[in-house]
């Protein structure tokens, strides 16, 4: 084990063990020598006592540098620090807008759907109860339909009800003149559609076939509306028809047997 030596002034002091050591008055300009060392040695220029010299208080002049530094240091470790709380300050500003905006998209339209889920079988409540049973054969237009659906080589799915019926739809919806409504496309097995008898008073039959043929195909193809598009009038799909549009059999013949070659090509 290692013995040291120190000076003190002139007097030598020693041998001490290096833990002995550490317990000396010693600073970084002590002189220390050891068995092995041609001369006295700065405890500072002594790399085996760098515990020693780390374990001294730093000299004046460099405390002051080093507490300027410290100074600075913390200034910027605070700066750091408000930096982090401004940014965790927007952070949460952010993510109260970001859960604003989840609950929104999440809860609107649920409620939105919920009322209007509401309102449509509050609708549909409505139309089926007040509907009623009229001397009109509706059935006829039925199979009719499915005669020439079954031309174009499309087989579907005859129902096991049929519900064909008058009811008063320009009372339910006072911006729109409604014809007809179908409430049998989710159900194979059922055809259930409500005729407005006003529409139907004031159609001629070509009219009245489009109608019909309109809501069959809702009702059985499940085939949507199409767009309220100029270029999409006068087909058996588009949305609305007027009682001005004077429509005569070739007109609902071509557009019914163009949806119904849609409808084949679809399938093959
Ligand atoms: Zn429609």
């Amino acid at each position: 084990m290692t013995k040291y030596f120190y000076l003190n002034g002139d007097k030598k002091l020693g041998p001490f063990i290096k833990e002995e050591l550490i317990e000396q008055n010693l600073n970084r300009d002590s002189k220390i020598w050891y068995y092995g060392l041609e001369d006295w040695k700065k405890l500072s220029d002594i790399v085996e006592l760098v515990e020693i010299l780390n374990s001294l208080p730093p000299d004046l002049n460099t405390r002051n540098h080093q507490q300027k530094k410290e100074v600075f240091v913390t200034q910027k470790t605070q700066n750091v620090i408000s930096a982090i709380k401004v940014s965790e300050k927007k952070n949460n500003k952010n993510l109260k807008w970001i859960i604003i905006g989840l609950v929104t998209l999440i809860i609107v339209p649920y409620i939105y759907q919920l009322f209007t889920n509401q309102t449509e079988s509050d609708l549909y409540e409505s139309i089926s109860t007040s509907s009623y049973e009229s001397d009109v054969d509706f059935q006829m237009y039925v199979d009719k339909f499915y005669r020439d659906i079954r031309f174009y080589g499309v087989y579907p799915k005859k129902p096991k009800t049929t519900i064909i019926r008058f009811s008063k739809l320009d009372q339910l919806n006072n911006t729109t003149h409604i014809h007809g409504l179908s409430y049998g496309s989710n159900d194979d097995d059922r055809i259930e559609i409500y005729i407005n008898p006003s529409s139907w008073t004031s159609f001629n039959k070509p009219m009245r076939y489009f109608l019909m043929y309109h809501e069959l195909a809702h009702d059985i193809l499940n085939v949507d509306d199409l767009e309220e598009k100029t270029i999409y009038k006068g087909k058996l799909m588009y949305p609305a028809i007027s009682d001005y549009e004077k429509k005569n059999m070739d007109d609902f013949i071509e557009s019914s047997h163009e949806l119904f070659e849609e409808i084949a090509e679809k399938q093959n």
